[in-house]
């Protein structure tokens, strides 16, 4: 029995990569932070695997994320999937001391701490994906601290392969374009979520890095829209 830990699972990409991974041989370890969305996950992932254990802790705090460790338990992870992720988009001037800190808890602490304790125990041909975004490689007007925790965790995600690839675990970075989810919700502007692609076109991407034979890593995946950056 293999076992998938995947953060953020509640909705959007997260529950996207969820249902594109069940499989009868696994146990997907599902977490979130909202109790009703994850369980619509849970339930629409639940007939297609071996076991769904839901996962709620909030990831900004350093007490959730050692709650979710312990909860998580000793037996090795196959997969951990960093995907949970906040945007605060604003001018940074107007940046608060406590949203900076939000977006490092949840985009770069949270995933350090994760792979810290579960990576030592994961097996010879086993993966971590962390889900990065465009924003990992440009500067964008109004995207400061996104865009911070983006460059710290592909920074750190390098060195993190580098120091896996004895180990034979693969470190998978994706880079999704503007992605049509929530997210986008608290984001002020008109968007045109019809025009970006969708959580389904990253959980595609992620099963193809999955699908390979383990001595293959695709290392980076970037995922551009057709049309342009938005
Ligand atoms: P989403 O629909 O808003 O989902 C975000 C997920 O992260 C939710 O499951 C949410 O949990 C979880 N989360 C947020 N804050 C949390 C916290 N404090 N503690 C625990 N969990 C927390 O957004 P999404 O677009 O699917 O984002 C998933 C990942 O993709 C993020 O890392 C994001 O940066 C990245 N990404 C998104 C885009 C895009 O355009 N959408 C593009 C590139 C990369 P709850 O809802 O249960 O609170």
């Amino acid at each position: 029995m293999k076992r998938y830990l995947i953060t953020g699972a509640s909705r959007g990409i997260g529950r996207a990569i969820a249902e594109k991974l069940a499989a009868p041989d696994v146990t997907l370890l599902l977490h979130g932070r909202d109790t009703v969305a994850l369980a619509e996950t849970c339930k629409s992932v639940k007939s297609r695997c071996a076991r769904v254990i839901s996962l709620i802790h909030d990831l900004a705090l350093g007490k959730g994320v050692s709650d979710l460790i312990t909860e998580v338990g000793d037996e090795p992870l196959d997969l951990l999937v960093n995907n949970a992720g906040v945007a605060v988009v604003k001018p940074f001037g107007e940046i608060t001391q406590v949203e900076w800190e939000q977006t490092l808890g949840v985009n770069v602490t949270a995933p350090f701490l994760l792979m810290q304790r579960f990576a030592p125990d994961m097996p010879p041909g086993s993966s971590i994906v962390n889900v990065l975004s465009i924003a990992a490689k440009t500067g964008f007007a109004g995207w400061s601290a996104y865009c911070m925790s983006k460059f710290a965790l592909e920074g750190f995600s390098q060195s993190v392969r580098a120091e896996l690839r004895d180990h034979k675990i693969r470190v998978i970075n994706i880079y999704p374009a503007a992605t049509d989810t929530n997210i986008w919700k608290a984001v002020e502007g008109d968007w045109p979520r019809d025009q970006m692609i969708s959580p389904e076109d990253v959980a595609t991407a992620v099963a193809f890095a999955l699908a390979q034979r383990s001595e293959v890593l695709v290392e980076n995946i970037t995922l551009g829209n057709l049309g342009g950056d938005l």
